[in-house]
């Protein structure tokens, strides 16, 4: 603020005016300093940070610190409907996987991988083939994270779309990063500098104009720049430092799994950390199995699999849910004992666990313990969401801050419910209804949906949560 020579509550304001809940003692991420800079017409100006220390993560044991490899990275394609996701993965299997290349056609697993020389070293990218952030959220609604880097299409003759915002809301409440494709540059009427404008309202300002988000120019259709989008891709994942010890057993995530008639239970299994082998005894989910078979993207038997890759297995006792995790063991003794308890597990969790309540914030602030509020808001128009975020600033955030995912008009629906499930979240319904399904499924994952029709009630309710003082509803 003093940079800016503007009152800190004015960026507060910006911020809140582009559905970003902040308050005034946070710090800010160097996109939001430059959007909020942007907004004050003021020039920023960014440094490398110092190289951060190497990151654990879920799928990283200690153990294997010591032992790290690079490993390819894992992209989801993302955007509105119709932009070009579907062509996009198309194409860019098409030109990097030749026809002739043994296993000749390659079959739908759910992920498939490209072959790309990149600084005179042979590359490899894995792209999950089911695009869209649906998939993407109902996979960490399970608690999985397999994403490593999101490609978001946007058609430049359509520009930002209603998908689009939520493809970087999902994007950005999961913490990963975001390269966009500008779509349909083929096309007369494309626009793609109107494109990146329209991004910097989200957050995403591109290279050019002093931001950190990486934008490329494509025609999907024409397979134009393509490589080009790849070799950013890898660039990000450099930045990422993506690893894993391939000298271990194998752990991972269940991307897709079905019952096949003649071959059993058939699962897609991406390998996050170690080496997956023929013979390998895993549990995966609360299912028990022997790797019988392995087939990779390209129909060929494989007896291994690497860090990042994706393979069908076959052996397995039942069909697992895409977004389980999965593991390999030593004993078949011990992983059958594992396979039964997490069942039980499983069974307890959906009861108990995870369940974030307005009440249940309530109480945690009254405890003191509770330090964000994670919101999703959906209402009938544009009008009530901007009514709504102009209110929702005049509650004080001193203690509590919130956050808002999602603010977008519209019916509740299954994806909002994934991203809630996803990110402890909940969600406000002003005067919308549900979409089909959508109250099953909320019921389902124990997600609190509060539906409102007047602006007060709503922010007293809140404002309530936040000071510990919401009644438990009987
Ligand atoms: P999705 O819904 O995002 O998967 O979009 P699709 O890949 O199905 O593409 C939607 C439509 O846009 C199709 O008719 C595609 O042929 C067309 N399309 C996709 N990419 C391009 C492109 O680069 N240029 C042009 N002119 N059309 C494209």
């Amino acid at each position: 603020s003093e940079a800016l020579t503007i009152a800190d509550t004015e960026i507060v304001k910006i911020l809140f005016l582009k559905g970003m809940a902040v308050s005034i003692t946070q710090n800010l991420d160097v996109p939001t300093v430059i959007l909020v800079a942007n907004e004050a017409g003021v020039e920023v100006e960014t440094q490398e940070p110092e190289a951060e220390a190497r990151k654990v993560t879920e799928m990283i044991d200690l153990e294997d610190l010591e032992y790290l490899h690079r490993r390819p990275p894992v992209v989801t394609i993302m955007g509105h409907v119709d932009h070009g996701k579907t062509t996009l993965l198309d194409s860019i299997r098409k030109s990097k996987v030749a026809a002739g290349e043994a296993g000749g056609i390659t079959q739908h697993i759910g992920a498939y991988h490209v072959d790309l020389e990149h600084n005179d070293k042979q590359e490899q990218i894995v792209f999950l083939d089911t695009p869209g952030h649906e998939a993407f959220t109902a996979m960490r609604a399970r608690g999985a994270r397999v994403t490593d880097i999101a490609i978001l299409v946007v058609a430049a003759d359509d520009g930002v779309r209603p998908q689009t915002i939520e493809a970087i809301s999902h994007a950005q409440a999961a913490k990963v990063p975001i390269i966009v494709a500008v779509n349909k540059i083929d096309k007369e009427e494309a626009q793609p500098d109107r494109v990146k404008q329209e991004l910097t309202q989200y957050g995403l300002t591109p290279e050019e104009w002093g931001g950190e988000t990486i934008m490329v120019p494509v025609s999907a259709i024409k397979g134009e720049n393509l490589d080009t989008l790849l070799e950013m891709i890898l660039l990000v994942a450099e930045v990422e430092e993506l690893n894993a010890n391939p000298d271990r057993m194998a752990k991972g995530t269940v991307i897709e799994a079905h019952l096949d008639k003649a071959k059993g239970a058939v699962a897609t299994l991406l390998i996050q950390n170690g080496t997956l082998k023929v013979g390998d005894i895993l549990v995966a989910g609360s299912v028990f199995g022997k790797v019988r078979a392995m087939v990779d993207d390209r129909s060929e038997r494989v007896t291994t699999a690497a860090p990042s890759f994706a393979v069908e297995v076959l052996g397995l006792n039942d069909v697992p849910a895409a977004g389980d995790e999965f593991e390999v063991f030593n004993n078949e003794k011990e992983a059958r004992a594992l396979a039964s308890e997490r069942a039980e597990k499983q069974r307890q969790s959906r009861l108990m666990q995870g369940r974030v309540t307005l009440t249940g914030i309530s109480a945690q602030a009254q405890e003191g313990e509770l330090k964000e509020l994670n919101l999703i808001l959906k209402a009938d128009v544009q009008g009530s969401i901007e009514a709504i975020l102009g209110s929702l600033q005049q509650i004080p955030q001193n203690e509590v801050q919130i956050r808002l995912l999602l603010a977008a008009p519209g019916e509740v629906t299954q994806t909002d419910i994934d991203l809630a499930a996803a990110s402890g979240a909940v969600i406000i319904g002003f005067n919308t209804t549900y979409a089909s399904g959508a109250r099953h499924a909320a019921d389902e994952a124990g997600v609190d949906v509060r539906e409102y029709n007047i602006i007060y009630k709503l922010l007293e309710d809140i404002q309530g949560a936040l000071e510990g003082l919401l009644e438990p509803e009987l």
